[in-house]
């Protein structure tokens, strides 16, 4: 029925994967290191570990989930679960950022002892050396793919490096000056920094499931409708459109002279949903309601726009 999406698919798999195997590893690597410091800011960091995991294997089967065709049942395909992904991901995130917190005031109030200060700083140098390297592969090819779903597991990835150099210049000052509460400071810096990051993940996973326009492409959609009509004497209302993922929807109204025959408007009506659909590559879907001149105000009081 359509040749849609499998573009890239590989791609994004191999990363996701890359994702999760590195989230396992940082697991195991971190909170070894939190252990046997004890420091607060490397305990934050793989408190973070923890949600990260359970964080990237939720992307990894929305993923698998999202490349799904349409079926009989999801007549619009499985794309929007990448907006949920997301939205999972901050969620995560922002409550390991309130435990970072929380461990940090509770450190302050009891007291911080540091030990094995350099075992924790390489540990946490080869995250953050990991995670930038993953973090960035992420964006880019989230970008490359139009995917909202790789860019915000890197988007998440690179704030994990931000808290990992966090702890690193805590233990450095500690070292240096010999002041403990450098380190429970830097975690909780690093705290707000993912909540910051949360917050932006869950907003834009909202935006995403509830179908929220982006104006640019409405200024683009509107342009290229505008003179698509102009040229054959036409008008359009009730332009719709909404983002699922990977897929643009539109759907639009065209008014015709009464005279004109269904098969002639229809040819004219296909080629201007070719052209909006084009405009839309690499995954646009058009669909356009024909009407006569003499009953464009008699109908759609349902609609709004
Ligand atoms: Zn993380
Ligand atoms: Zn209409």
């Amino acid at each position: 029925m359509q040749a849609m999406g499998v573009t890239g698919f590989g791609e994004q798999k191999r990363v996701m994967n890359f994702s999760l195997a590195a989230a396992a590893v940082l697991l195991g690597a971190k909170v070894t290191a939190a252990v046997m410091t004890g420091s607060s800011a490397i305990y934050s960091d793989a408190a973070e570990s923890v949600v990260h995991f359970l964080a990237v294997s939720f992307a990894v089967w929305a993923l698998h989930l999202a490349h799904k065709p349409a079926d009989e049942t999801h007549h619009f395909g499985h794309d929007k679960v990448a907006f949920l992904s997301a939205g999972f991901e901050g969620a995560m995130i922002s409550a390991a950022a309130m435990l970072i917190f929380y461990e940090a005031v509770r450190q302050i109030i009891f007291g911080v002892k540091i030990e094995n200060l350099g075992f924790g700083v390489a540990v946490t140098a080869a995250a953050a050396g990991i995670n930038l390297v993953l973090g960035l592969s992420l964006v880019a090819v989230g970008k490359r793919h139009n995917s909202p779903l790789l860019r915000a597991n890197g988007m998440h990835v690179l704030t994990d490096v931000w808290s990992s150099v966090a702890v690193l210049v805590a233990l450095g000052l500690y070292w240096a000056t010999d002041w403990v509460w450098w380190d429970p400071i830097a975690a909780m810096l690093a705290a707000l920094n993912i909540l910051r990051v949360g917050y932006r993940l869950i907003r834009e996973s909202l935006g995403g499931l509830l179908d929220e326009s982006d104006p640019v492409v409405e200024r683009e959609i509107r342009d290229l409708l505008d003179r698509e009509v102009e040229a054959r004497g036409l008008s359009y209302h009730n332009l719709r459109h909404r983002h699922s993922g990977r897929t643009h929807w539109v759907e639009f109204h065209l008014v015709f002279e009464d005279s004109l025959t269904v098969g002639e408007a229809h040819v004219a009506a296909t080629e201007i949903e070719s052209s909006v659909a084009a405009l839309l590559h690499p995954d646009g879907r058009v669909i356009s309601h024909l009407e006569p001149r003499s009953a464009e105000n008699e109908e759609e009081h349902w609609e709004t726009r």
